[in-house]
């Protein structure tokens, strides 16, 4: 382990002189990965290109280089429970220099028939204003039902022409499956859906968790369309433990980070953060349940354009960077499933390499801002004891059981915007966390300073 200022806190091993992934960095791929086999995978080490209507397979050495992709998967709108139209949302998003959004409302994609009443909705009268300030006044087509002013929303197919741009902005299919098990919500976003899914029932919370990522995978299979589910801020309502989503199967995403001030991503002294949760699940599936390992995204869950605090749940919060040669769906996918990308609430990556064994990091350094690179890991025959978290009065309490420090141990901590990891053998993954000194102007939790999450890692 090498810091930025070439100090060595543990002795390295030789590097490999092995370039397992070229210049897109290695896919998480030593595992197999039960969604291999669904379409929409591509060429490994081939690019197509269409040329002329034929389609043309070419070296991916003479394709277009890969490069960092923003964007944002969890969105709301007018559709659903958010408070602005969904065009004036993607523009939003277009203007902050983001490259793709999902609008994802609970239970509806953006097809179909639905009017808004103004008084029903907060902030009605701003967002018609900015609305019709940035497309026209004649945009929305407007009603008059027993004497009540209706507008209707414009579908994604309808408004997506005049804010997609190739290589600029891409929107993306979307909607939150919003299912739950008493109280507990479970809600699941679906990435580049084609067709609606309806809210999911079943017995328990993980049942129900399996219900909607097998919908999914089976609409992906059925339609040929890459597509991803992923598991939505397990700690809102304190609705899924880490031990219900270490056993899912076929899901490989989770929200790291959700900007909704409402999900607990730090969780508190009864339930664990997001972060522990993490370390927990990827220990458990890959040291114990021969289950592939599960990726971090960092969303914003906009529901709120009006009024700006940390009660809100503001855009710009938590994005993913995403490494692709293309802006569109099928790269998109396939990158986020290889793990090439990191979550982000405010920091920035110069370089992301995971080759052979070593893991390099460095940070687009801010002036004045310092940067900590934490690696993250659980080694094999990790002390494996467990025990429920239990009521003052004895009886175990519905949270993350706790388990051994030796889950999710700190293996090596650099200061500085750049850090190397080199494996010592025996490391089961490792994952690096980046944390500044950089305050967050609007943060979902007062004091929050920006980081970026990267994805697990299998050295060799
Ligand atoms: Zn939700
Ligand atoms: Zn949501």
């Amino acid at each position: 382990m090498e810091d930025d200022r070439g100090r060595h806190h543990a002795k390295p091993k030789p590097e490999s002189k092995t370039r397992l992934h070229g210049r897109r960095g290695p896919p998480l791929a030593r595992w197999h990965d039960p969604s291999s086999n669904l379409p929409g995978r591509g060429f490994p080490g081939l690019a197509i290109l269409a040329v002329a209507g034929l389609l043309v397979l070419l070296p991916a050495a003479l394709a277009a280089e890969a490069r960092w992709w923003k964007g944002n998967l969890h969105t709301h709108s007018l559709w659903s429970d958010g408070d602005d139209f969904p065009e004036s949302i993607a523009a939003w998003y277009k203007d902050h220099g983001y490259h793709f959004l999902a609008l994802s409302d609970h239970n509806r994609m953006l097809e179909g028939e639905q009017w808004v009443t103004g008084s029903m909705k907060n902030h009605f009268p701003e967002a018609l204003e900015k609305n019709r300030r940035r497309f026209g006044g004649d945009w929305l087509v407007q009603r008059t039902l027993q004497g009540t002013n209706q507008y209707q929303l414009k579908t994604l197919a309808e408004f997506r022409g005049l804010l997609e741009q190739p290589g600029r902005f891409l929107m993306i299919p979307s909607k939150e499956i919003t299912s739950g098990h008493l109280s507990f919500p479970v809600h699941i976003n679906a990435t580049n859906l084609r067709r609606k899914i309806p809210a999911q029932g079943d017995t328990n919370v993980l049942d129900v968790m399996q219900r909607g990522v097998d919908a999914v995978l089976e609409q992906r299979r059925q339609t040929g369309q890459p597509m991803f589910p992923h598991i939505n801020h397990p700690n809102f309502g304190w609705g899924i433990t880490a031990e219900d989503l270490m056993q899912v199967r076929g899901e490989r995403f989770f929200e790291v980070y959700n900007g909704n001030p409402a999900v607990h991503n730090v969780g508190d002294t009864v339930h664990a953060g997001m972060e522990r949760m993490w370390d927990i699940v990827l220990a458990r599936r890959l040291g114990k349940l021969d289950l592939p390992p599960m990726h971090g995204l960092a969303v914003d869950d906009f529901h709120h354009y009006h009024r700006h605090g940390s009660d809100q749940s503001n855009q710009g919060r938590g994005w993913v960077m995403v490494r692709s040669e293309q802006l569109d769906a099928p790269s998109l996918v396939a990158a986020l499933e290889s793990g090439d990308f990191y979550g982000s609430s405010g920091v920035s990556l110069r370089r992301l390499e995971r080759t052979g064994n070593t893991m390099r990091v460095e940070v687009e350094a801010e002036p004045g801002v310092n940067y900590t690179i934490r690696f993250v890991g659980t080694r094999r025959g990790f002390d494996a004891t467990r025990s429920p978290v239990m009521s003052a009065k004895g009886e175990p309490i519905r949270a993350t059981w706790r388990y051994s420090h030796r889950i999710g141990e700190t293996l090596a901590v650099s200061v500085g915007p750049r850090a190397r990891y080199t494996a010592r053998g025996g490391e089961l993954y490792v994952r690096a966390v980046v944390t500044s000194s950089e305050r967050i102007a609007n943060p979902s939790r007062k004091g929050e300073t920006a980081a970026a999450w990267i994805q697990p890692w299998q050295p060799r």
